[in-house]
């Protein structure tokens, strides 16, 4: 058989259920390499909580340089209670924010696909979700997260101030900008832009380059402004209505976690963090599930592994170019589903219940 692809990929599987779910993307990167023409090399390491235990350091150096050097990592979750007392700048969250930060993977690609079959998992009436496939491009490296000053200091009469600054150059929006309409040229044509330029000079500035993106180089682009406010409660009202929205890092949070929920359940949801191309068009990236560690049913088995499988996929279409299998492994969960098998997250009456090995070895017999 000729090897197509040599291609590096760093596991970070994490805290809590991250490597029960990153396991299962294990043996689809496994049962690639053995059943197509693909040949990817797989390196693993620790991060989050479990390399603090060992190094006590969310990130070694050793680590961060592998991560550095990988064109492909596939985290699953970090932190946890055991580490929630630790000071800021120690706790196992850190690793993940550095890593985004120093890898520079500055788009955050967070899709809301509501499934067919799981369109009574949501807490909105079936007609509103059904069908529902938004794509939220977040941008993940500037803005109020990162911005300077920030801080908590002391100020006259014992009271203390939190400060935190909400800043973005024209640079950071046009480049993320540019994600999201070149992510809708392949989809519906139109580009949903979120801020608050009525009252965040920020704002101001995120509308007008935004603007001026579209009307440079996507003039077949529909591009619409909405004020983030707005946006989150048409998210609830008429969600339909959006196809790529593309927003900053702080409404970007929250308007993609909103969205995650109209579709029913975090155990579903993916998400891609992608860098800028280089000359030879290669991209840092990062795949990893929306949820967390879930330290409340860590070690018992019944995670959804299928929210990291689906980052798998996203790595094969966005990284590898590969949408071929990228719409056979998405073909084979929905198959799965079809079949009526649930982890317990999304059970309903009439299904059978899986558990999290089961479900990842049922997705992968229904490889082609
Ligand atoms: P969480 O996403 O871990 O869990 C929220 C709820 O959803 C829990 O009831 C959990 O059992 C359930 N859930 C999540 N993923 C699931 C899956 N795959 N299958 C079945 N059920 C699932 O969020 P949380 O409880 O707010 O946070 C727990 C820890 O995770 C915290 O330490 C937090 O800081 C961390 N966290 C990490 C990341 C990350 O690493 N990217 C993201 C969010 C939270």
């Amino acid at each position: 058989m000729i090897k197509i692809k040599n291609r590096k990929i760093l596991l970070l599987p994490g805290d809590g259920i991250g490597p029960e779910v990153v396991a299962e993307v294990k043996k689809v990167i496994q049962w690639l390499n053995s059943k197509k023409s693909l040949d990817f090399t797989i390196d693993e390491d620790l991060i989050g909580g479990a390399s603090i235990e060992k190094h006590k350091n969310p990130i070694t150096d050793e680590v961060f340089y592998k991560a550095m050097e990988s064109e492909i990592i596939i985290f699953g979750a970090c932190g946890g209670p055991k580490w929630d007392n630790l000071e800021f700048s120690k706790k196992p969250e850190r690793a993940l924010l550095k890593l985004r930060k120093e890898l520079k993977l500055f788009a955050n690609l967070r899709p809301a696909i509501c499934f067919k079959q799981l369109v009574e998992a949501s807490s909105l009436k079936p007609e509103i979700v059904s069908g529902l496939d938004i794509m939220i491009v977040r941008e993940l490296t500037g803005g109020i997260y990162f911005g300077e000053p920030r801080g908590i200091k002391p100020i006259e009469n014992g009271e203390r101030k939190g400060i935190n600054t909400h800043t973005y150059t024209s640079n950071e929006i046009i480049r993320v900008a540019k994600v999201a309409f070149e992510l809708a040229k392949k989809r519906s044509k139109k580009v949903t832009s979120c801020e608050k330029s009525n009252v965040m000079e920020s704002g101001v500035l995120w509308k007008e380059e935004v603007q001026k993106v579209r009307d440079n180089d996507y003039t077949d682009i529909a591009l619409n402004h909405m004020l983030a406010d707005n946006c989150a409660m048409q998210l609830l009202r008429d969600p339909k209505q959006f196809d790529v929205i593309v927003t900053d890092n702080l409404f970007g949070d929250m308007l993609s976690d909103e969205a995650a929920m109209l579709t029913g359940s975090l155990g579903l949801l993916p998400s891609a963090s992608l860098g800028a191309k280089d000359k030879n068009g290669k991209m840092r990236s990062m795949y990893e599930p929306v949820h967390g560690s879930a330290p409340d049913i860590a070690g018992e088995g019944i995670a959804n592994p299928i929210a990291s499988i689906l980052s798998f996929s996203m790595a094969l279409r966005y990284s590898l170019d590969l949408d071929q299998e990228a719409d056979n492994l998405d073909q084979a969960v929905q198959k799965v589903l079809d079949d009526g098998l649930r982890t317990k997250d999304i059970l309903s009456k009439g299904k059978k219940e899986v558990s999290t090995l089961q479900m990842g070895d049922a997705i992968i017999s229904k490889l082609k």
